[in-house]
């Protein structure tokens, strides 16, 4: 297996993980070809998720905007509101094959954690998520979402309390105990094998997004958006589409309040090469190289890191990367809803807000697809919040 995306990925990890790694790395050659593998992970994308995900042709916002054809690829509406889930069955499978009873996950504002929880309650195994203590005061709803899932919660003390301190327990955890337990990382970050196993498994929503679109269209689309945090479901979008050249690849990161203030999420544009979470890759960093406390109003996107894949394509150019603003982000989610009738997650917003821009620069003769990686209902009371108005929650 090539650990590698260009200069790219790698495993930097501690010495005692290396052969738990390998393990996994070695199961998972053998499994992602091995049709039982493959029939039971589409068996639950269907049965369970409720794929495929409709491709639905936004009209309403196609006519308002005057450019391109705009279709949506609706993962809001798998099972539990997100894409996160394609990642949580294909990893859960995996574990359970190679003999593992337990689950560990990393959770930011809990998206990662209840999909994860969801599938260990699915197939009978035990399950603990790891989440920074301000993020459990944050999202208290979403940690008892997880408990009636019958997951175990752990606050996180170490650190600023946030994402990137819950990933470093998470990994501390399994290297403690790895005999029975397998550490589900929920974004396409991490040592290999973890990057290429999260985007094949999210791969399905680009697959998707091809098959239907050439029965709707006959042809390919002129450009595809999606949202970047850790860069999952923008990997699984755009890796189908890696070869067709005429394909515009956009990914759309968190600037949170302007990338030249100190509060943005964004690392293609402001992150420098580091090594982090056990890959190398693209991270917000300090002058003296300390990874930088990230901001952005959406959660999901609230991480100073990027997935090496993409760091890679956006050095070669095959991708481009551009930010958006909390305002933006908020502009697009309320336009999308008014327009179209769908409350999509604030994270998803980002990459409606990237694609309604370029829009003005594209004919009615092209065709765009953009992935709404999940719904918005977790983040209603924050935008109205934005908005100066309290909920009382
Ligand atoms: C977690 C999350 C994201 C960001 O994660 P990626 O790995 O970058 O896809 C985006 N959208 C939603 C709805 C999420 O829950």
């Amino acid at each position: 297996m090539n650990h590698r995306f260009g200069s790219f990925g790698g495993q930097y990890i501690p010495e005692i993980l290396m052969g738990e790694i390998q393990k996994l790395e070695k199961a998972y050659e053998v499994y992602k070809k091995d049709p039982d593998f493959i029939r039971e992970f589409r068996d639950l994308c269907i049965n369970y998720t409720g794929r495929p995900s409709l491709l639905y042709e936004a009209k309403r916002m196609t006519e308002d905007l005057g450019g391109p054809k705009i279709y949506l690829k609706r993962e809001d509406l798998n099972h539990t509101g997100a894409h996160k889930i394609n990642n949580c069955i294909g990893q859960a499978l995996l574990a359970r094959r190679m003999g593992k009873t337990r689950l560990i996950a990393e959770t930011g504002a809990g998206q990662h954690g209840v999909a994860a929880a969801t599938i260990a309650a699915l197939f009978g195994m035990e399950c603990e998520v790891f989440m920074g203590e301000t993020d459990t005061e944050r999202q208290a709803l979403n940690v008892y979402r997880m408990e009636l899932l019958g997951a175990k919660v752990h606050a996180v003390t170490t650190g600023s309390r946030v994402l990137k301190d819950a990933v470093n327990a998470a990994l501390q955890n399994w290297t403690a105990r790895c005999s029975d337990t397998h550490y589900m990382i929920g974004s396409a970050v991490g040592p290999a094998p973890f990057p290429e196993m999260v985007r094949d498994f999210q791969s399905v929503i680009g697959e998707e997004i091809k098959k239907q679109i050439l029965e709707k269209e006959g042809r390919l689309p002129d450009s595809v958006f999606a949202c970047v945090g850790g860069g999952s479901n923008a990997i699984g979008t755009f890796y189908p589409f890696i070869d067709d050249k005429d394909v515009e690849l956009v990914g759309c990161e968190a600037a949170g309040k302007g990338i030249d203030t100190l509060y943005h999420a964004a690392t293609m544009a402001k992150g420098v090469p580091g090594v982090f979470h056990g890959m190398k890759s693209l991270f917000c960093q300090d002058d003296s190289g300390n990874i930088s406390e990230v901001y952005s109003i959406s959660a999901g996107l609230d991480y100073p890191g990027v997935g090496p894949e993409h760091a890679y394509l956006k050095e070669t150019g095959r991708a481009r990367y551009v930010p958006v603003t909390d305002e933006e982000a908020v502009a697009a989610f309320e336009y999308l809803a008014r327009t179209e009738g769908i409350i999509c997650a604030i994270e998803s917003a980002h990459a409606v807000a990237g694609a309604m821009k370029a829009a003005r620069h594209m004919d009615k003769n092209q065709i765009m697809v953009i992935t709404v990686s999940g719904r918005g209902d977790k983040d209603v009371a924050a935008i109205a919040r934005y908005r100066g108005k309290d909920l009382h929650e």
